[in-house]
């Protein structure tokens, strides 16, 4: 297992949309496994394949029950509301409130190709969302109200270094220094 560099918010492969996994094989497999390992090198609750410069509808997660992998995930069914601060690997440090729906279905692969179904609510529900987004190019602070939209951008500037373009995580640099109490990276 590997792990891999985390792409930053103004990498493009963050704004294109995913392509949907075609083969499932050992390559997707270790794919799989370099993910969750990065993922947990950065403490993060989800991790998208886009945020380590691969331009798949694939993303793994894990908020506290162990991993999980989601392969071409499809949500529908969108209920309720919730509002959750959310923070994600490819802006560190930066935490945007959201209200996103509280429940949501997902249709998804694993990794052998069976497909799958989920209901995921709350803390899940909002995984999924986020890293859905991810998977269709969609960044999350675009889910947020116009004006924390802009707070966020103004952080933002003061955070990323100028040329900054990725990082390694570790559980001591950056993710960890920059972790909000109570909040998850996605
Ligand atoms: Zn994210």
């Amino acid at each position: 297992m590997a792990i891999l560099p985390i792409r930053l918010f103004g990498d493009p492969v963050l704004r294109e949309k995913g392509r949907p996994v075609t083969k499932f094989d050992a390559r997707l497999q270790k794919i799989a496994d370099d993910m969750i390992e990065t993922m947990e090198a950065a403490r993060g609750a989800g991790l998208a394949a886009p945020q380590v410069g691969l331009q798949m509808r694939m993303f793994v997660y894990d908020i506290g029950e162990g991993p999980g992998v989601v392969v071409n995930p499809e949500l529908s069914d969108f209920s309720g509301t919730y509002i959750y601060e959310e923070g994600c690997l490819s802006l560190p440090g930066i935490y945007v409130e959201i209200e996103r729906p509280m429940t949501v279905r997902c249709c998804y692969r694993d990794l052998d190709g069976t497909p799958h179904e989920i209901v995921a609510d709350e803390l899940l529900g909002r995984v999924f969302q986020h890293e859905t987004d991810h998977c269709d190019g969609l960044f999350f602070t675009l889910r947020a109200e116009k004006e924390k939209r802009k707070e966020a951008m103004r952080a933002m500037r003061e955070t990323l270094m100028p040329g900054e373009k990725e990082y390694i995580p570790n559980r001591e640099a950056r993710t960890g220094a920059a972790r909000r109490e109570g909040a998850r990276v996605l």
